[in-house]
């Protein structure tokens, strides 16, 4: 049976998202569109479902018997009440990142969903369904490594735009590295530090730009991350994972070697949708897969939680230029 979709959002990735369920995906349809301007969830939905329903509230796409299942694409602030909404009407809801803006709103969502004693959240982390770093992960459990020790990563953007803040340094971008290196690594950060080095002429005056993140784990390993998003030369992801029998590195892109006026070389994405875009279908239809077979197995409300917790205390070391602890509230969450 398809299963009945309703998305929750149709700006950039909700329109994407759409497009992805209607022509990429299988078992899935598109049923039902909301947004705060309808007139733009009309048009997202028209070229491919055009018996769609269109609701003026996420509340009342949520609550309608045409949904199955939510797809909450909107604005960040607006997460954590369609996610606690969905879980109410009891039906499975993928939230796009972040699964709310605060620690403490991804704990009532982690407590409200254990109530029901099913798994109903999923949080759009992406990273974890690309295949590169899918084969690192295997490299790990196969324990070709043998004990990991290090983890050297960075997160390079050509450009940002004109709202971005030194703190979206963690909450918008560092926040994949916190959620797919804990997922790589099977532990937990214990603590964070955010060094600054020599700015960038290239940042705003505003932006502090490069940072280093410094990250501990439970079980001691270190890991530094630089995230640099005015490197100008392109979109670049690295992740280098250091064990005591060997190293391991995160595969690039494929693209062809070109060998031309006398230069040997492949060519950097720019764009970071380009660099996942098989990453975004892989998750999308885990998710349908998911519902359809009453077994979710994606990034959980927990590991959002996580990488909330994570991300607060990256921000405070920001400020403080401390070392920050990273204490995740197993009691209260009853896991
Ligand atoms: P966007 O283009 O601003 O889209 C957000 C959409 O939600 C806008 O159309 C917005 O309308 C609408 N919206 C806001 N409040 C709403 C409400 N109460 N009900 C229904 N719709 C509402 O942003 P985006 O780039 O698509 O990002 C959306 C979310 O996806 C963000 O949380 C972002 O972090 C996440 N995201 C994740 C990834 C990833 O790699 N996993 C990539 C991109 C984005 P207005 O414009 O009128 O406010």
């Amino acid at each position: 049976m398809t299963l009945n979709l309703g998305v929750i959002g149709t700006g950039a990735i909700g329109r994407d998202h759409i497009r992805r369920c209607s022509t990429t995906l299988s078992g899935a349809r598109v049923a039902a569109v909301s947004d705060i301007d309808p007139v733009q969830a009309r048009a997202a939905i028209a070229p491919f479902e055009s018996e769609a329903l269109l609701f003026e509230t996420g509340e009342a796409l949520i609550a309608s018997p045409s949904v199955d299942a939510v797809l909450v694409t909107s604005w960040g602030p607006t997460h954590a009440a369609f996610v606690h909404a969905a879980i109410a009407a009891g039906k499975p809801v993928f939230c796009e990142k972040p699964l709310a803006t605060t620690a403490a709103d991804c704990l009532s969502i982690v407590k409200a969903e254990a109530a029901t004693g099913k798994r109903l959240v999923q949080v759009g982390f992406m990273r974890p369904y690309d295949s590169g770093y899918r084969a690192l992960r295997q490299v790990l459990r196969d324990n070709t490594l043998g004990t990991v020790l290090m983890i050297h990563a960075a997160h390079r953007n050509p450009t940002v735009g004109a709202n971005y803040t030194t703190d979206m340094a963690i909450t918008d971008t560092l926040i994949h590295e916190l959620d797919v290196l804990r997922w790589l690594i099977e532990d937990d950060y214990v603590s964070a530090q955010v060094i600054f080095p020599r700015r960038s002429r290239h940042a705003r005056a505003d932006l502090r730009d490069p940072q280093i993140v410094l990250l501990e784990t439970a079980k001691g390993i270190r890991i530094d991350v630089e995230i640099f998003v005015n490197c100008r030369y392109g979109y670049d992801i690295q992740c280098e994972i250091v064990g005591e029998e060997g190293i391991a590195r995160l595969p690039e892109p494929s693209a062809v070697t070109l060998r031309h006026q006398a230069r040997l070389g492949t060519p950097i994405l720019t764009d970071w949708k380009d660099r996942f875009i098989a990453a975004y279908d892989v998750e999308l239809q885990d998710f349908i897969d998911g519902v359809r077979d009453g077994a979710l197995k994606g990034p959980s409300a927990w590991d959002g939680y996580a990488a909330a917790v994570a991300a607060d205390a990256c921000v405070l070391a920001q400020r403080t230029g401390a070392v920050e602890p990273i204490v995740l509230d197993r009691a209260a969450a009853g896991v």
